[in-house]
């Protein structure tokens, strides 16, 4: 790493946030938010020299591909304008975060562990390597015979592309002939990568069969504390994973609970992460074994992070950002209970209209409904798609009523979808 530059904060000045991300991504604007309602004022830097960054914030174009120039150009910067924290919002920018956050001498995670987020396998080598409960698994090499590859894994197990998300090319199989048709799949949808690296081999592991927890919690110092935990009442048992229900408090026994923030604990630590938003699934075995499915040093996605504000009374990335410069937060006590349902995506086609949106809004303790998607639309099932139709929020006294709720509101949902034909060029 480079030169360590010591930059004095004046303590009266109103501190000064660098937030580094992709200028498409969809978490600059409540980070924007929150740094307001904080009174700190912020610099973005992002890619593109057209971006629009700058008409809502103050910006600084950077080049992403080329790590070390982005690195070079953001401390030319910095020595201008003293920053009390660097954030890195997503996977890609968080290892540039870290890396200038070093050279600055502020708290940060090692630039490695980005790399850890975003690769599965890596992350299931570390993990084991550190005693942290993760599937047994195997990587599955595109280049040599595939038969033989297949025939000595353990079914049933899940095969997975190394790296992508949202439960893409997630598919569990029984036996070797389902693995061999999943593989065919798989490798169709990893066309899309354009890492070689990443697109030469998949990943194999035993299925965990079990309950499922997403994990949401802050790290200081490498101190871990939580924010929510979130059970994911219907059962996840393949072929496919599609989210649906997230609710919160979790209804899982206290000791169970602590022993889910041990694991994710152990994992931070075996990762090296010290600093910042922690977000993480879980799966829970008959034995209240707790398998990590996956952990990240980043927040939850999308529309989910405004769960944890329905379960804290605290907006993510306030505490997010509170945490990062050392603003105090007034606690919130939330009793209640709060859900989320991802709406899924029911079949394959063109999506014609959604009915019924009125009722679901009109069932008592929905707070909202957002539909994703536009009419005329192409929806995509997973493994190959990877959104979803919409989000329903729920707050009710409780976390059953919460989930009643949604599961009611869902009910209401009539998804009308015309079926998708394909041009296809014939030779003559
Ligand atoms: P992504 O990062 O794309 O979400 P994951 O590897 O986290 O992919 O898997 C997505 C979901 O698939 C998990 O949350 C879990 O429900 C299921 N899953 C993945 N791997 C396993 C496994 N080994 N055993 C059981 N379920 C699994």
């Amino acid at each position: 790493m480079g030169a360590v530059l010591f930059l004095p904060m004046p303590s009266s000045v109103q501190p000064r946030l660098l937030i580094i991300a992709p200028h498409s991504s969809y978490r600059i604007a409540p980070y924007i938010q929150a740094a307001e309602s904080l009174g700190v004022a912020v610099t973005i830097a992002s890619a593109g020299e057209h971006s629009l960054i700058s008409v809502i914030s103050q910006g600084l174009h950077i080049d992403f591909s080329d790590h070390e120039k982005a690195l070079a150009d953001i401390i030319a910067v910095v020595e201008q304008t003293p920053f009390a924290a660097i954030l890195g919002t997503d996977d890609m920018s968080v290892a540039l975060a870290a890396s200038v956050a070093s050279a600055l001498g502020l708290p940060h995670n090692p630039p490695e562990s980005a790399v850890l987020a975003r690769r599965k396998d890596k992350a299931r080598a570390c993990l084991q390597a550190h005693d942290v409960l993760v599937p047994s698994h195997h990587r599955i090499e595109l280049e040599q015979p595939i038969s033989a590859q297949l025939e000595a894994l353990e079914y049933p197990c899940v095969l997975k592309p190394l790296a992508m998300s949202g439960s893409r090319g997630v598919i569990r199989v029984d036996d070797v002939a389902a693995a061999q048709s999943a593989l065919a799949r798989i490798i169709t949808i990893l066309r899309d990568v354009e890492i070689p690296e990443e697109s030469s081999a998949i990943l194999a592991e035993d299925f965990i069969a079990g309950r499922e927890v997403a994990y949401e919690g802050l790290l200081s110092a490498g101190d871990l504390a939580t924010l929510a935990l979130f059970d994911k009442p219907d059962p996840l048992d393949g072929p496919f994973f599609e989210e649906s229900y997230y609710i919160s408090p979790s209804r899982l026994s206290d000791s169970l609970q602590q022993k889910i923030k041990q694991t994710v604990a152990a994992a931070c630590k075996a990762y090296g992460l010290q600093q910042g938003p922690v977000h993480a699934e879980l799966r829970i075995d008959a034995q209240d074994n707790v398998w990590v499915m996956e952990v990240a040093a980043r927040t939850i996605g999308g529309e989910c992070a405004r769960l944890v504000e329905l379960a804290t009374g605290q907006k993510l990335e306030k505490l997010v950002l509170a945490q990062l410069l050392d603003l105090p937060l007034p606690s919130m006590e939330f009793t209640g209970g709060a859900g989320v349902l991802m709406i899924p995506i029911p079949r394959a086609g063109i999506l014609r209209r959604i009915e019924g949106t009125a009722a679901a809004r009109a069932v008592g303790g929905i707070e909202e409904l957002v539909i994703s998607v536009r009419d005329g639309h192409e929806l995509i099932p997973l493994p190959e798609g990877s959104s979803y139709l919409g989000f329903i929020y729920a707050v009710a006294d409780s976390a059953a009523e919460a989930e009643s709720a949604l599961r009611q509101a869902h009910a209401h949902l009539k998804i009308i979808t015309a079926p998708l034909f394909k041009l296809t060029e014939v030779n003559s």
